[in-house]
């Protein structure tokens, strides 16, 4: 019988990419010898030698490790609030701290969080580890964190019909770190407040507390 804490076994498996080497991963729609290309041709564009030695094995690299940043674009995030269970629950559900890297989608350069998310259900409850699965197959495309987090919220509200859901997503972008203004150790955050978490404070303030009550 399905329990709430349902993990990887019950986990369709169609798209997972943790192979390190990358062989025999079923990534579709992903061309990975035209990234290869691309990369040559940065690595000339910037002055480089693309034949040199240590560079010989770097744009099949790179592809490989794209073909697995972006692997998200190939999931459907909404297959992993399909099967959901029936209870009666009348009380915030939360998890939090749901790391995630994601990809800058105007630099090109790592975003890397945590998300936090909360629901009030109305009838369905999901398991906790699908919401870290659809995290998972938000984060893994060009993104920006504001879109990525009104994106999870959208989802629970459309698959879960939940009376509200608080999204918050804390991350640090590495174009602002190591490019650009440079200003390591500063964190981004935004929130998606839906439902019941948008229309009562008390209900929000209850559930900022879940997230935030032990910290800072
Ligand atoms: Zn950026």
């Amino acid at each position: 019988m399905a329990s709430l804490h349902d993990t990887e076994e019950m986990i369709d498996g169609s798209l997972h990419l943790e192979d390190d080497d990358g062989k025999d991963q079923p990534v579709r729609s992903v061309d990975r010898p035209r990234i290869e290309r691309a990369i040559r041709e940065i690595l000339a564009a910037v002055g480089d030698d693309p034949n040199r030695e240590g560079l010989r094995g770097t744009p099949a690299r790179v592809a490989r490790m794209y073909a697995e940043l972006f692997g998200g674009l190939h999931e459907d995030p909404r297959v992993h609030l399909k099967k959901f269970f029936t209870e009666k629950c009348d009380e915030v559900i939360l998890v939090r701290d749901i790391s995630f890297d994601s990809m800058c989608e105007h630099h090109m350069l790592p975003i890397m969080g945590k998300a936090h998310i909360g629901y009030l259900p109305d009838g369905r409850i999901i398991g906790l580890s699908k919401l870290a699965r659809v995290v998972e197959a938000v984060a893994r495309r060009p993104q920006v964190q504001e879109r990525m987090t009104e994106q999870i919220a959208n989802l629970l509200i459309e698959e879960l019909h939940v009376k509200g859901v608080a999204v918050v997503i804390e991350a640090v972008h590495t174009c602002m770190t190591i490019r650009g203004v440079r200003k390591p150790g500063c964190v981004c955050v935004t929130s998606a407040m839906k439902g019941c978490f948008r229309t009562k404070s008390s209900t929000r303030a209850e559930v900022m507390a879940l997230m935030y009550g032990d910290r800072r």
